[in-house]
């Protein structure tokens, strides 16, 4: 599954937006009882209108929505990279993850201690970014150091990875993280197993007050600015709402959020935004028994796409009987749909498309 890391300076609002994150799971969750895989590791709903659709349509007996992993990444403040608050096992913990929700604190409030004593998120942004940076140099330094005798021996893969770590040294050498590095294609994977932790995504998460939850605020404001100049995403929330509709049923949660001037849970917007910056897409399986929704990632083939379910969809791969959203919407489930010619039988070459709507057949 995906792995989204919730990190910030202490105080922000990251346990409060992790707790509203998993009591939403555990409220929603009958068939996956929420599970805390370890402490401050929670999996979440990801939430899709048209799973629903589809299982109104097919009179599934169960619905299965996609999963993703948050892990609330306590301990990073300015230090960190040196040992200080818990330091380095916080950063191995960030190592795992695909991307980075950074809880920035866009609320005043006398009663809450910043650490920094002032609130202002873009500097608190930089501070994190600054400590990310330093671990990232001090990593690449050591690893250097261990290639010097594979390079001795022109060693082509330690060649590769000096390379890279040469490029992304001088980025942030220059103050500039990781993810500044342009990268060519044959060396896109070997860049990815480095792992360096400012080649990570980020999702600016801006903590306002309830006030502020509709609207935003100038502190948010000058967060998307940042964003958008670095080419990250951010979404505004209220984590104390969130904390607050988590207790909530769907009807009552609706009603505080119109009150509230807002459509929609700031974790459904959290998860969407994740999905949209991870470049992830859902396909779905649709039966009687049940209907799920599969995560993968944008320009998954059939086979690989398959693999998500089970190894043995992936290996005996033989074609995937699939039908668009929707066709399979507007013509009203799968024997309609067969009918009117819109069920493909399509093979490894294909690349599935979000929405798809498929059937495995494969070699057991
Ligand atoms: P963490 O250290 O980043 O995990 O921060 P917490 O989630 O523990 O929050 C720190 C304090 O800020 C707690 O007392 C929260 O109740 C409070 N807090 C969190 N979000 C908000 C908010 O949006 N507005 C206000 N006024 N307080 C908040």
């Amino acid at each position: 599954g995906f792995k989204m890391g919730i990190v910030g300076l202490p105080n922000v609002g990251k346990s409060t937006l992790f707790n509203a994150l998993t009591k939403t799971a555990a409220a929603q969750a009958a068939n996956f009882p929420f599970c805390t895989i370890e402490p401050n590791t929670g999996e979440v709903n990801v939430p899709d209108a048209r799973l629903d659709k589809l299982a109104a349509i097919a009179s599934s007996k169960e619905i299965i929505p996609a999963r993703m992993t948050f892990v609330d990444i306590a301990g990073l403040v300015k230090g960190a990279s040196k040992g200080e608050g818990l330091g380095n096992q916080f950063l191995a913990n960030i190592r795992e993850t695909d991307a980075i929700a950074h809880v920035l604190r866009c609320f005043d409030d006398g009663d809450v201690t910043h650490v920094d004593g002032r609130v202002n998120p873009v500097e608190d942004a930089e501070v994190i970014e600054t400590e990310l940076m330093l671990a990232d140099l001090e990593s690449i330094e050591k690893r250097r150091a261990g290639l010097v005798r594979k390079l001795k021996g022109n060693d082509k893969d330690a060649l590769q990875q000096d390379r890279l770590l040469a490029a992304a040294q001088e980025a942030l050498e220059n103050g500039q993280p990781a993810r500044t590095v342009e990268v060519d294609e044959e060396d896109k994977k070997a860049w990815k197993l480095l792992q360096l932790l400012t080649t990570k995504k980020i999702l600016y998460v801006c903590n306002v007050d309830e006030s502020d939850a509709a609207t935003g605020n100038d502190y948010s404001k000058a967060v998307e600015e940042m964003a958008a100049a670095q080419g990250a995403a951010s979404v505004v929330i209220s984590a104390k709402i969130e904390e607050e509709i988590s207790q909530l049923d769907d009807e009552d949660m609706e009603m505080f959020l119109e009150e509230l001037g807002l459509t929609e849970a700031g974790l459904d917007r959290l998860i969407r935004a994740g999905y949209e910056l991870l470049h992830l897409e859902t396909y779905f399986t649709v039966g009687p028994k049940e209907a799920r929704a599969w995560t993968i990632r944008e320009g998954t083939m059939a086979p690989q796409a398959a693999g998500v379910i089970h190894g043995d969809f992936e290996r005996g791969f033989i074609r995937a009987e699939t039908i668009a959203y929707d066709d399979y919407v507007e013509l009203g489930g799968e024997g309609p749909a067969k009918e009117a010619g819109k069920m493909r039988a399509e093979g490894k070459g294909y690349m599935v498309k979000d929405g798809d709507v498929l059937h495995f057949l494969f070699n057991a």
